[in-house]
């Protein structure tokens, strides 16, 4: 499923399954249902819609959090790295861009997405860390304090130790 330059238009569609994306295995996070993807191709433009479902790694308290994922993306694809880098120096117009020398896939151009998904913080319920409430109480109480320990590393080092 490489990228080329075409003439024409070109529309396809399918899925990929969680154990083809190799990077994907090499991070705390999953990707728990099939990949399911579409894209439309009209010449150099490329639009690439995709959806699943993740479980992200949260970083602060240390649980897989469910999460739905799609993404709608444009992308303008050139023949070298070296067009492409300097259209993306000089251009500001929203598109993702590609290289056909970097031999890209739609299963790449997916994982790359997923991967930085993984980078967010995210938000959820139930992400505590044992003595968030402990912190808040004497941070609101004594807002001078100079003893407050806000170091979440510190607070995980803990969590390891039991
Ligand atoms: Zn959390």
């Amino acid at each position: 499923m490489s990228i080329n330059l075409i003439n024409s238009k070109v529309r396809q569609c399918g899925f990929f399954e969680p154990h083809e994306f190799c990077r994907v295995k090499t991070t705390n996070s999953k990707i728990v249902s099939s990949v399911c993807w579409s894209y439309v191709q009209n010449k150099n433009i490329l639009k690439l819609k995709c959806k699943t479902d993740l479980e992200i790694f949260c970083t602060r308290c240390l649980m897989l959090v469910k999460n739905r994922f799609h993404i709608h993306r444009t992308y303008k694809i050139f023949k070298t790295t070296h067009e492409a880098n300097n259209y993306s120096i000089n251009c500001e117009d929203g598109y993702e861009i590609i290289s056909v020398e970097e031999c890209p896939t739609i299963l790449m151009l997916i994982e790359d997405e997923i991967l930085f998904e993984f980078l967010q913080i995210i938000n959820h319920a139930g992400c505590n860390l044992p003595d968030n409430k402990y912190l808040k109480d004497q941070s609101s109480q004594e807002p001078d304090s100079k003893n407050i320990i806000n170091n979440p590393f510190a607070k995980l080092k803990e969590k390891f130790r039991k």
